[in-house]
């Protein structure tokens, strides 16, 4: 029977092994060594059509916008520009970056809050499709700029639409607290200042409600929002908007494996299993917008409209998978069982309660009465066991930040049950790399499931590591940034990026 993370065509086992596109996982791990990251073409193009899905049912053009931020490293942007989608970029690199690969301007849209005048002038003087205005601020200063440059700004402007969504705090981008946008207030104000202005063209409104949203319903709310400005718009200043951009922010089921599911507090969970089609809840906003309109006699007002998305995480996580080694192996003493109850919740005591009609504080064992009740405890355990591995959160951030989950399995044996429970941690000379939650608030599991005996050199593999990963790593501790493969589609295997050297560690470092 196939593991649960499995996914046909993709992450198979063959011969024991972890196979990532057809390929062996530790072939690659031989050749290249770890820790590596390895990303699938096929897999990157699946999560571009599947959004595409929401073509079929919306009659307004769509336009994908990948956004380069989740993971722009310029082999990925080829295959992001190959397979037809756009770009969301977020600074004069990312824009530099887009165009240096083959995007052409009118594909290209540039958020932002903290924008350069040196990136507003490449953003004018390259004619890109949109400039993403953050205040009213920097909108004069984009007028500013382009009457200079003698050009006129394709400009959209990003509202602050209250929307609160159940992700992590940290990835919640559209409440009055966060740090994005204008009121819709003061975005229908610069309609009236700016609205025949020779150098700006106000073509869009924007807005994006968070990153790993669990549920649709959001989706459904913010287009509504959207549209309601669309309309005011157009009836208080008569300026007919050509897209309206819904942002990005789809989940990744992280725990479609459930083996850990338990060990997470209820809210994260439900961040983590989240799995609901993009293209359905697209598909739904849509037609609700649409039967909206048509009671309000605004129907008009969305023919030629274009719908923007700014899909990252969605299209690239489960595309990269991160290849670690067990470089350290230690015992430790069993913890105090009550020690790890205290951090385990309420809400998840009261439901082993329920689920198993045993109280948690019944049991011996600190892997809990889920994994004993399922069969999935070694019976044997005596100590608490260790691996050290050469994945850090240098290379893999959001697990330090956010408590992000990447679930883990045994490349080498890949097949075998994955039942005996260990902690892991990275190599980094900081207590805080480790892949449980530190903190103790319980937000990721204490204990990893691993087959049994996993020893020094086994290679491990992180799933859905494709995104805000190496988008975010640096050097920490001197280490070496890692090789990135790409599997194409017709299972060749492709260098994208070499392993940092010696001399990497001290580029640009003047002594
Ligand atoms: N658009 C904007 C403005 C963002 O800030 C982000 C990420 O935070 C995205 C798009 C991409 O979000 P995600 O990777 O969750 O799809």
């Amino acid at each position: 029977m196939n593991p649960a993370w499995a996914i046909e065509n993709f992450l198979e086992v063959e011969n024991k092994h972890l196979h990532i596109g057809g390929v062996s996982a530790v072939g690659l791990t031989e050749k290249y060594g770890t820790p590596l990251f390895v990303f699938s073409e096929q897999r990157i193009k699946h999560n571009i059509n599947r959004l595409r899905r929401a073509e079929k049912v919306i009659d307004c053009r769509l336009k994908i916008c990948y956004a380069a931020k989740a993971n722009s490293n310029m082999a990925i942007l080829r295959v992001v520009l190959e397979s037809g989608a756009d770009l969301e970029v977020n600074s004069g690199g990312e824009l530099w970056k887009a165009l240096k690969i083959g995007f052409a301007p009118e594909q290209i849209i540039f958020n932002g809050t903290s924008k350069e005048i040196w990136e507003l002038e490449d953003a004018i003087n390259a004619e890109i499709y949109a400039i993403q205005v953050d205040s009213l601020f920097e909108l004069a200063l984009i007028e500013e700029t382009a009457q200079r440059l003698g050009k006129r700004a394709n400009v959209s402007l990003r509202l602050v639409p209250e929307i609160e969504t159940k992700t992590h705090s940290g990835l919640q981008t559209a409440l009055l607290t966060s740090k994005f946008g204008m009121m819709p207030d003061e975005a229908l104000s610069a309609f009236h200042i700016y609205k025949d202005s020779n150098f700006l063209n106000l073509c869009g409104v924007h807005l994006h409600i968070g990153s790993q949203n669990p549920e649709s319903a959001p989706y459904m709310h913010a287009i509504h929002l959207l549209f309601e400005n669309l309309v005011k718009i157009y009836n208080e200043t008569g300026t007919r908007l050509t897209h309206i951009n819904l942002g990005g922010g789809f989940p990744v089921n992280y725990l479609r494996d459930d083996s850990h599911t338990l060990h997470f507090p209820p809210a994260q969970r439900e961040m983590f299993a989240a799995d609901f089609e993009p293209s359905d809840a697209i598909a739904d906003a849509w037609i609700a917008v649409k039967t909206a309109a048509a009671r309000a006699d605004t129907a008009h007002l969305l023919e030629n409209l274009t719908l923007l998305l700014e899909p990252g995480r969605s299209i690239i996580s489960d595309a990269g998978v991160c290849l670690t080694t067990v470089r350290n192996i230690k015992e430790r003493p069993l913890p105090d069982i009550n020690q790890s109850l205290k951090k385990i919740t309420q809400e998840t005591r009261r439901e082993y309660l329920d689920e198993y009609g045993v109280s948690l504080g019944q049991t011996r064992t600190s892997f809990g009465v889920y994994e004993v009740k399922r069969g999935l405890v070694h019976p044997n355990i005596k100590s608490v066991v260790w691996l050290l591995t050469d994945a850090g959160f240098n290379i893999l951030l959001s697990m330090e930040t956010y408590k992000w989950y990447y679930h883990l399995i045994s490349a080498e044996r890949a097949d075998e049950k994955h039942n005996f429970p260990y902690k892991l941690a990275g190599p980094l000379c900081d207590g805080g790399d480790v892949y449980f939650d530190i903190e103790g608030e319980a937000r990721l599991p204490d204990y990893r499931l691993l087959p049994d005996n996993v020893q020094p050199n086994e290679i491990l593999a992180l799933l859905n590591c494709g995104a805000y990963s190496i988008a975010q790593m640096f050097q920490y501790n001197g280490r070496f940034l890692p090789a990135i493969v790409l599997i194409r589609e017709n299972g060749e295997t492709e260098l994208i990026r070499k392993r940092d050297g010696f001399e990497d560690l001290i580029t640009n470092e003047v002594f």
